[in-house]
């Protein structure tokens, strides 16, 4: 048997023991293990590596901790709308959404649009349609509600800040010491393929329909069996300008580097380099995982059939 495992993250971003309370911290801790858990049963029962980060994001999607799904941050209009994107790495099919509003998993309407469209990136009320159009579950405004976003909106909304869930370089005091975290998963099944998913409502007081890395596929997400599969957080327009998922994989291919040494370099020198705050989770074809980021902290997680089974949020873990 090919040896399987997943890895998971909640987001990264400045993240310090400080600011959290026991109970916070326990959350997350069972939020992400709940993950893990999931979508292990999965891979232990021979399901795809598709099939296993879809699991997870739809769990971490349905926690309000989360900024996916339930719990996404509010726009400049004071709405949620959200990205999502899926890839598998055997035959290099992807499927993502832009922008779209009260649909209660996001991840799944990407996962309709890799297995059940002709294309690979739909947007805003065309994928509304068509999410209504599958049937995917969608939910009233109140679903994706939440008393501590609003409150993160309202302190900047009628500024034009815009902030990541967890960093504001301007609002830093206000604002990070709270929630934070757009979610992602990887996987390698008992076939040795791999995929990745990633969901997130993106940044607080986003306007304009502004899009992050996460949909974006080589940006936020990628999968490809040859050499890995990636999901990343941190502040998109880095993560955009530099392909940062992408470039692990060709990293990995072309300059024959391990996932973690191409990991290191993109998140320590090629982010860093451009001031692009965040961190990526990835695995390889062999199973082996690697969780990197430059920021305080990083919500993760990772359990494989080689018994590694371990939630960490903060640097020294
Ligand atoms: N990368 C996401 C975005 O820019 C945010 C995050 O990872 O928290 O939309």
């Amino acid at each position: 048997m090919h040896p399987f495992t997943i890895v998971v993250h909640g987001g990264a971003g400045t993240i310090l023991k400080e600011d959290m309370t026991p109970a916070l911290e326990k959350a997350y801790r069972e939020g992400l293990q709940q993950a893990l858990d999931i979508a292990y049963a999965v891979l232990e029962e021979g399901g795809s590596a598709v099939n296993a980060v879809k699991a997870a994001i739809v769990v971490l999607e349905d926690n309000v901790l989360f900024n996916a799904g339930k719990g996404s941050v509010f726009t400049k209009k004071g709405v949620q709308e959200m990205d999502a994107a899926i890839m598998e790495g055997t035959g290099l099919e992807a499927g993502a959404v832009a922008g779209v509003r009260s649909v209660r998993n996001p991840i799944e309407l990407a996962t309709e649009v890799m297995q059940n469209s002709n294309h690979v990136f739909l947007s805003g009320k065309g994928a509304n349609d068509f999410a209504i159009k599958q049937g995917v579950k969608l939910e009233p405004d109140e679903y994706f509600f939440s008393q501590f976003r609003y409150d993160q909106w309202k302190a900047i909304r009628d500024s034009d800040n815009y902030s990541l869930d967890h960093t504001n370089h301007q609002l830093d005091e206000l604002l990070r010491d709270k929630k934070f975290g757009t979610v992602g998963a990887v996987a390698c099944d008992q076939q040795g393929h791999l995929a990745a998913a990633t969901s997130t409502g993106g940044m607080t007081n986003k306007k304009y329909g502004r899009i992050g890395d996460s949909p974006m596929i080589g940006a936020g997400t990628y999968a490809n069996n040859q050499t890995c599969a990636i999901s990343c957080t941190g502040h998109g327009e880095m993560f955009i300008r530099s392909v940062a998922a992408y470039d692990v994989s060709c990293l990995m291919a072309y300059k024959n580097l391990s996932l973690e040494a191409a990991m290191q370099e993109v998140v320590h020198q090629k982010l860093v380099a451009m001031e692009g705050e965040g961190g990526m989770i990835g695995v390889d074809a062999q199973g082996i995982p690697a969780m990197v980021f430059n920021s305080a902290g990083m919500y993760r997680g990772v359990r494989s059939s080689k018994g590694l089974n371990e939630v960490a949020i903060y640097k020294s873990e």
